[in-house]
């Protein structure tokens, strides 16, 4: 018998396509924030979930270890998508990626074509087309957390990174000054497992495309 194996984060990710997947009939076996297991069985025999970190969840997919998968649009362009189909935007995890600079910061100056600016994100391919589209020299700085400190400690003059609230930023006397994008969480498939699984993965794109709505 054929079976399936959908990749997914802790937090807000997993909290947010339980409703999804209660639709599709499936019911998770354990809950990943309570249970260190990292395979969890759900009500169906033949779907299983794995439970790894946000930023390896289109790896996941790409080499077919999980046939479907769940992923913001941030990830999935730092990632580049090889590999993948990106079926259906799940409108969950929503948030904006945007540039911040500590208050006061001339932004419109530094950010004008020809100017220069030090950015620290994790969003490094993100970041850079961004700016390369404004004609604005970048310095990028790569982080992996708390990319709020960077400017208010002198390592950079902005950040690229996602905001939802703002409170973040607040706190720590920073502010947005522009948009990158939105950004909301996909569903994302492995190509050849759409081909070999079909008659079980349309009908799981079929009740998650329904919940969207
Ligand atoms: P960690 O926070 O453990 O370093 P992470 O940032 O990769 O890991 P999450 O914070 O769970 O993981 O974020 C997972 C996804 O949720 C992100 O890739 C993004 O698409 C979305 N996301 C991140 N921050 C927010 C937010 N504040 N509001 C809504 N969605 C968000
Ligand atoms: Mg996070």
């Amino acid at each position: 018998m054929s079976s399936i194996t959908l990749a997914l984060s802790k937090g807000r990710i997993f909290e947010e396509t339980l409703p999804l997947l209660a639709a599709a009939g499936i019911v998770p076996a354990d809950n990943p924030e309570t249970s260190r297991k990292l395979i969890i069985d759900t009500n169906r025999p033949d779907v299983r979930l794995v439970i790894v970190r946000a930023t390896d969840t289109p790896t996941y997919v790409q080499y077919g270890a999980a046939d479907l998968g769940i992923a913001g649009k941030d990830v999935l362009l730092e990632h580049g998508g090889a590999g993948l189909y990106q079926p259906l935007d799940l409108d969950i995890a929503k948030c904006r990626l945007c540039v911040a600079t500590r208050k006061g910061f001339d932004y419109a100056a530094a950010s004008r074509p020809g100017g220069r600016i030090r950015v620290a994100t994790k969003y490094i391919n993100s970041a850079k087309a961004h700016f390369a589209a404004k004609g604005v020299h970048v310095d990028l700085i790569k982080l992996y957390g708390s990319m709020e400190l960077a400017p208010l400690v002198g390592l950079a003059d902005a950040i690229v990174d996602l905001v939802s609230s703002g409170g973040t930023l607040r706190a720590n006397n920073l502010e947005e000054v522009e948009e990158i994008m939105p950004i909301s969480s996909r569903l994302i498939v492995n190509q050849a497992s759409l081909k070999l699984k079909r008659e079980l993965i349309q009908p799981l794109l079929e009740a998650f495309a329904g919940a969207v709505k």
